[in-house]
């Protein structure tokens, strides 16, 4: 086999079906956000305060700016300046800390629930867990939501286990599935609470109900609820009050608590049962020590930042009251996520290049595959750091880039946002 063309035809493929992504180096300072530099600037007049960091970034992921807060770096540092940089080993083999430790509990009396197992990615938790739960438990059968995450995807593939997809938060299309296997025949429904690409939050409580029901068991990746979400940001099982009826909670370090890293919680014998078998648990090295001390703090201070959450929601209802306005489409939800309908793949691609090129406002293009074909998207989230008159601005943008593509074509060579 010629191994190199092999490679090369692959790659060309992908970028011919206009798959292909660019990664966009951006320094996020502390002090200026949403007011980052982009590698590549192209302009540096736009603002007078921040004059060489002047693109505004609207599609973080650090959705509460817990990773610039200052009492989470002053403890990141701290810990790094007490027991260094990495952990040294995986968890078995001296890579367990005190700060780990001490992480874990947090995160379980976060979440009310007994145990909590903390891994280097909530990416690697969802993997690697649900092929561990789907491979002992055998002859068990998946329910796995259409819009499910990839690493769910990958979990519940990698362990060969059977499986149906139910439509996207579609209740009823899940019970019919349910109905038609045995009581008896292990069963496990696989679902999110809030969708990352749509916005759209499920009502965990009937999902509970159903898989009480039909004697099956629950998966809930929580990533894009913890600490928006619920009571002092405890997610949306925690809102509709069946965190503890839920089998396994999932979620990041990455997103509300802005560090790196992921975790399950459950009950005693559950998590332990994956702590016992989980291959992606136990032969890698464990997240660093300041990380999880970083999380322990933020956990601390999310639980506490109502103002925060308020701050959030109120801001994107006022951003979607003027989308309304403007007419331009989006999928509607009461969750952060504003995600911009274009559906088509070049030209998400050419409003973003656009939006950064002319208006300084950085939004990544959602495409195919990460979205099912022709739902191109511009997802927008907006953190606590964003200003009213911020919003405006990128209003004002999307107003621009948005109605003039109308009148003329909008380019479609651009083969993404270039560096
Ligand atoms: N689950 C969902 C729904 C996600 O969107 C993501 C990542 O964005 C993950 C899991 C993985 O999270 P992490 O970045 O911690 O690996």
């Amino acid at each position: 086999m010629d191994y190199n063309n092999f490679i090369d035809n692959e790659i060309s493929e992908f970028k011919e079906k206009g798959f292909s992504r660019t990664f966009t180096p951006i320094y996020r300072y502390k002090d200026s956000f949403p007011f980052s530099k982009v590698e590549f600037e192209i302009k540096k007049s736009v603002s007078q305060l921040f004059p060489d960091q002047n693109t505004q970034i609207w599609c973080s992921n650090d959705y509460l700016n817990m990773s610039h807060n200052p009492e989470v770096i002053d403890r990141m540092i701290s810990v790094i300046k007490e027991v260094g940089t990495g952990s040294g080993g995986t968890r078995n083999i001296s890579g367990t800390t005190p700060y780990h430790n001490e992480l874990e509990k947090k995160l379980a009396a976060f979440h009310e629930r007994e145990k909590a197992l903390v891994f280097t990615s909530a990416y690697v938790a969802n993997q690697s867990t649900i092929s561990t739960l789907c491979k002992r438990i055998k002859n068990i059968h998946v329910f796995s939501d259409e819009l499910n995450h990839a690493s769910l995807i990958e979990g519940i593939q990698n362990s060969k286990a059977s499986y149906s997809i139910f439509k996207h938060n579609n209740l009823s299309h899940l019970e019919d599935l349910l109905k038609s296997y045995d009581y008896d025949q292990p069963k496990i429904i696989i679902f999110e609470s809030l969708y990352s690409m749509d916005g759209t939050e499920t009502n965990v409580s009937e999902y509970v109900k159903l898989a009480k029901k039909y004697n099956a068991l629950t998966y809930l990746d929580e990533v894009h609820a913890v600490g928006l979400y619920g009571k002092g940001g405890r997610g949306v099982a925690h809102k509709y009050k069946v965190s503890d009826k839920v089998d396994i909670i999932n979620g990041t370090l990455a997103k509300g608590f802005g560090q790196i890293g992921g975790y399950i919680v459950g009950n005693r014998n559950l998590i332990e049962f994956i702590r016992c078998f989980t291959s992606g648990f136990i032969f890698t090295t464990s997240i660093m020590p300041s990380v999880a001390a970083a999380t322990s703090k933020s956990i601390e201070l999310v639980e506490k930042s109502d103002d925060l959450r308020k701050n959030i929601f109120s801001k994107a209802k006022y951003f979607r009251t003027k989308l309304k306005n403007l007419g331009v489409p989006f999928i509607d939800s009461d969750s952060h996520i504003i995600p911009l309908l274009v559906n088509d793949t070049e030209k998400a691609k050419a409003f973003s290049k656009e939006l950064l090129k002319k208006h300084n406002c950085y939004v990544q293009p959602i495409f195919y595959p990460t979205v099912p074909k022709n739902s191109a998207r511009l997802r927008i989230t907006i953190t606590p750091k964003h200003s009213y008159s911020d919003i405006d601005n990128l209003l004002e943008a999307i107003q621009d880039i948005w109605f003039k593509s109308k009148k003329r074509k909008v380019k479609t060579t651009f083969n993404s946002v270039a560096i």
